[in-house]
C-alpha cells in the first residue's frame, strides 16, 4: 500500500487549483495526469525580470520590468487591429498592444492616471518602444514580486506558460516533507541538498544554469530517480535468488546428436556463453542470465542447446518468442535438430484453439513434450507442464519483468535466460536489468562478409530500383523497407502500397507486400514466399519482424532513411549478409537532412558494429531519448540523463547492493523511508517482494 504521506501526490492534477477537467487532459499530455508528474515536469529556462530600466533605455529584444504611469486608452478601431495604451515615464513613452483584447478588462488592470509595474517583451517598433501582450501588469506595491527571476517550463498546446507556472507551485506546495532516504554522509559528501530543498531550488531557479545546469538539486533528483530503478531492480533479483534454484548438469547425450546434426560449428562466443550457462544450470541457486548477442550472431542454437541439457536431466524446457512469426521460424529451425537429437517439441501460439490445443497441452503435462515453444501463449494459465526447469525468452525487450516472473511460476525453481538483440551500453544494460548477469555473443559466425552500405539520395531512386531490377534478374533477394510517416499507420501503408504497385510494374509478380494491419496467417504466407524464393522482393512497412532469418536475402533498401533511429536501421539492416554472399544496404534520404539525421547515417555507413552503433546513438540524442530506447522497452527517466549521470547510475546500484545486504526487507528507519522512494517512483510492484510489504 502507498503511504498515506505521498496521496496528495499520487491524486489527479484536477486537485490542483485552477485545474478542472478541461486542462486536465493537457496537463495529462504534458507531464502526465498526477500532481506527482508536475513535480518532475522541469524547467527549460528562465526569464529574467531584474532588469528595470527607464522607458528610454529599455534595449529591443530584452525582457525588461518598467514602472510606468498610464496616459490614454486606444481601443481598436476594427477588430483586426490592436488596442493600444499609452504609459509613460520621464525619459519617454511605453506602448502596450494587445490583440482580441477586452475593454473592460484593460481598463481596470490600467485605469488612466495610475502608476504600474509592467514587465515583457520590450520591442522597438515603428520609432516606438513598445510590449506586446505584457507577461505582467501589477501595481507598484508588488514590484518586488515581479522583479523576479521565473522558471519557463515546456508546454504544450493549449497550455500557457503563466498556468504550467502555476500549477507547478501548487503541486510543490502539496510536496510533503519525507524522511530522507539518502545517506546522510553520502549526501554530505556530494553536497547534494535534500530532496524537498532540490525540488524547491529547481523550481525557483536563481539563474538560468540553476533551471537547466547539472546542478547538485538536479543530480539529488537524479540519484533519486536511479536509485529507485536500482533498488527495484535489486529487489526483484533477490526475490528470485530468495527462491531455491536446481541443480541441472545434463549428460550431454541430446547435445551430442543436435550439434552432430549442425551444419556448422559453434563460434568461439557460442562455446564460451553456453559454458557461461551450463555453470548456472548446474548451481544451486537460480540462473537468471541475460544473453545479448547482435542480430545474426546465433543465439537460437545457444537457446536450442541449453534447453536439451535441461531435458536431458529428465525436465522440460521452454522458449518465448515475442511474435507468432518468429516463434514458427524458431519451431522451423529447431525441429530437424530436435527429431536428430530425437526429443518431441511442440508449438503454441495464440492461434491454436480447440482440439489441437488440447492436444498439445496434454502432451505438455504428461511430459511426453520435452521442449515447447511459442508466444504469450505460453503465460496462459491452462498452459501446465509436467517439470518446467528452464524458460528461454527471446527478444526480451518486447516483455516485462512480470511476464518473466509468470513464466518462471510455470515450473520448479525455473531458470531463465534472456535473450536480446539489442546492443544496449553497459550503462543502460543496468537501467533495464540491474546486475543481472551478462553473455555477450561478441563474435559472428565465420563466412559473413561485410555489408556494403550507401548512403544515396531519394533523387537517385529510379536508378537504384534499376540497379535492383538487375540484381533480382541475377537471383538476389531483397527487402525494401517503406518510409515511416509520423503518427500516420494509413499513410505508412498507403506509401508502402505504392511502392508495392510500382515495383509490381517493374518486376511483375515477384513482389510481395507486408505490413502491420495484415492478418497474421496473410502475413506469415507472404514471409514464407519470401522465403522459399517465390518472391524476389519484399516491401514492408516500418517493422519486418524482429529475428526474421532468411539468409538468402542480400539486399536491403531503406526508404527515408533518415527518419529511422539508429538502433533501427542497425536492426533492419541485420536482416541481410546472413548468408555467406555479399550483401548490400541502400539509405535512402531525402531532403533536408538534419544535423543528427545525417550523423546517424554516416555512422551506419562506418560501421556494424552494433555496440559501437549504440554508444553513438547514446551520444548523439541523449540517454533519455535514445532511439529504440522506446522500442527496447528500456525505462525512461524523468529526471536523470545517463549521458551526464552515468556515473551516479553506478553509485546507485552500488548503493542499491549495500542496502539490501544490511536491510533486506527494508525495515530499518532508512529501509521506511526507502520504501516511500519507491513509491515515489512507481516502482510499487518491487515493494511487494518484500516479505513483510
Ligand atoms: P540471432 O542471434 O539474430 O537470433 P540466429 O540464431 O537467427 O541469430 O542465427 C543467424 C543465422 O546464423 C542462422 O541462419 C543460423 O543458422 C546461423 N548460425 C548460427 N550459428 C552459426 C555458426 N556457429 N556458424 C555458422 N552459422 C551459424
Ligand atoms: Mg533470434
Amino acid at each position: 500500500m502507498r503511504p498515506s504521506c505521498l496521496f496528495p501526490l499520487f491524486a489527479p492534477v484536477t486537485t490542483l487549483a485552477g485545474v478542472g477537467p478541461r486542462l486536465a487532459p493537457l496537463y495529462e499530455k504534458l507531464a502526465g495526469g498526477k500532481v506527482v508528474d508536475l513535480l518532475w515536469h522541469l524547467p527549460s529556462g528562465v526569464i529574467d525580470r531584474r532588469f528595470s530600466p527607464k522607458v528610454a533605455d529599455a534595449p529591443d529584444g530584452k525582457v525588461a520590468t518598467l514602472v510606468v504611469r498610464v496616459e490614454a486608452h486606444f481601443p481598436s478601431e476594427t477588430p483586426k487591429r490592436p488596442y493600444r495604451v499609452r504609459l509613460s515615464d520621464e525619459t519617454g513613452f511605453l506602448h502596450l498592444v494587445f490583440f482580441h483584447a477586452r475593454e473592460d478588462w484593460l481598463r481596470k488592470q490600467l485605469p488612466e492616471g495610475e502608476v504600474r509595474v509592467v514587465s515583457g517583451l520590450v520591442e522597438h517598433f515603428n520609432g516606438e518602444i513598445q510590449i506586446s501582450h505584457p507577461d505582467h501588469i501589477a501595481p507598484l506595491d508588488k514590484l518586488a514580486e515581479v522583479m523576479t527571476v521565473e522558471p519557463v517550463y515546456p508546454l504544450t498546446g493549449g497550455l500557457t506558460g503563466r498556468l504550467v507556472a502555476k500549477s507547478v507551485k501548487a503541486a510543490i506546495a502539496k510536496a510533503p516533507d519525507l524522511p530522507e532516504w539518502q545517506d546522510g554522509p553520502w549526501l554530505a559528501r556530494q553536497g547534494l541538498p535534500g530532496w524537498h530543498q532540490a525540488l524547491m531550488s529547481l523550481h525557483t531557479p536563481a539563474d538560468e544554469a540553476a533551471a537547466t545546469g547539472d546542478t547538485p538539486a538536479r543530480r539529488r533528483l537524479a540519484f533519486d530517480e536511479l536509485l529507485a530503478n536500482q533498488l527495484a531492480l535489486a529487489l526483484v533479483r533477490a526475490q528470485m535468488r530468495r527462491l531455491k534454484g536446481r541443480v541441472l548438469r545434463g549428460d550431454g547425450s541430446l547435445r551430442v546428436k543436435a550439434l552432430a546434426a549442425l551444419p556448422f560449428s559453434l563460434t568461439g562466443a557460442q562455446s564460451r556463453s553456453l559454458a557461461e550457462i551450463d555453470a548456472d544450470m548446474a548451481s544451486e541457486s537460480r540462473m537468471l542470465r541475460l544473453l545479448q548477442g547482435d542480430v545474426g550472431s546465433g543465439k537460437t542454437v545457444v537457446a536450442l542447446l541449453a534447453m536439451l541439457s535441461a531435458v536431458e536431466t529428465g525436465a522440460q524446457a521452454a522458449m518465448m518468442a515475442p511474435t507468432e512469426i518468429l516463434a514458427r521460424q524458431h519451431f522451423a529451425t529447431i525441429s530437424p535438430l530436435a527429431e536428430a537429437a530425437g526429443i518431441r517439441l511442440a508449438l503454441l501460439t495464440g492461434r491454436d484453439k480447440g482440439k489441437a490445443r488440447d492436444k498439445v497441452l496434454a502432451a505438455l503435462a504428461s511430459g511426453e513434450v520435452d521442449i515447447l515453444l511459442g508466444t504469450h501463449a505460453l503465460f496462459q494459465e491452462d498452459v501446465v507442464f509436467k517439470d518446467l526447469a528452464l524458460a528461454v525468452i527471446d527478444e526480451q525487450h518486447r516483455f516485462g519483468v512480470h511476464q518473466r516472473l509468470d513464466l518462471a511460476a510455470k515450473g520448479t525453481a525455473v531458470d531463465m535466460l534472456v535473450m536480446t538483440a539489442t546492443p544496449i551500453p553497459r550503462t543502460l544494460l543496468l537501467t533495464a536489468y540491474g546486475d543481472m548477469d551478462v553473455s555477450r555473443l561478441d563474435e559472428k559466425p565465420p563466412g559473413r562478409q561485410p555489408i556494403d552500405t550507401r548512403v544515396v539520395p531519394l533523387a537517385r531512386l529510379d536508378e537504384m530500383a534499376a540497379a535492383i531490377g538487375r540484381a533480382v534478374a541475377g537471383g538476389a533477394r531483397v527487402y525494401w523497407v517503406c518510409p515511416l510517416v509520423e503518427e500516420s499507420e494509413t499513410s505508412d501503408l498507403a506509401a508502402a502500397e505504392e511502392r508495392h504497385r510500382a515495383l509490381s510494374e517493374m518486376f511483375g509478380d515477384r513482389v510481395g507486400l507486408v505490413h502491420g494491419r495484415m492478418k497474421p496467417t496473410a502475413k506469415d504466407a507472404v514471409m514464407e514466399k519470401f522465403a522459399s524464393g517465390e518472391f524476389s522482393v519484399l516491401v514492408a512497412t516500418t517493422v519486418i519482424e524482429v529475428g526474421v532469418d532468411v539468409p538468402e536475402a542480400t539486399v536491403m533498401v531503406i526508404e527515408h532513411a533518415e527518419r529511422f533511429g539508429l538502433a533501427q536501421l542497425h536492426q533492419l539492416r541485420g536482416r541481410v549478409g546472413r548468408g555467406d554472399k555479399a550483401s548490400r544496404c541502400l539509405l535512402l534520404y531525402g531532403h533536408p537532412l538534419g544535423e543528427i539525421a545525417k550523423a546517424r547515417l554516416e555512422i551506419m555507413r562506418a560501421t556494424e558494429d552494433g555496440f559501437r552503433i549504440a554508444e553513438e546513438d547514446l551520444r548523439l540524442r541523449g540517454g533519455g531519448e535514445m532511439l529504440g530506447t522506446r522500442q527496447s522497452g528500456l525505462p525512461e527517466f524523468r529526471l536523470a540523463d545517463l549521458t551526464l549521470h552515468g556515473e551516479l547510475l553506478a553509485a546507485a546500484r552500488d548503493d542499491a547492493r549495500l542496502i539490501l545486504e544490511r536491510d533486506p526487507d527494508l525495515t530499518t528507519p532508512r529501509g521506511e523511508a526507502l520504501r516511500i522512494l519507491l513509491y515515489l517512483f512507481e516502482r510499487d510492484a518491487a515493494v511487494r517482494t518484500l516479505r513483510s510489504g
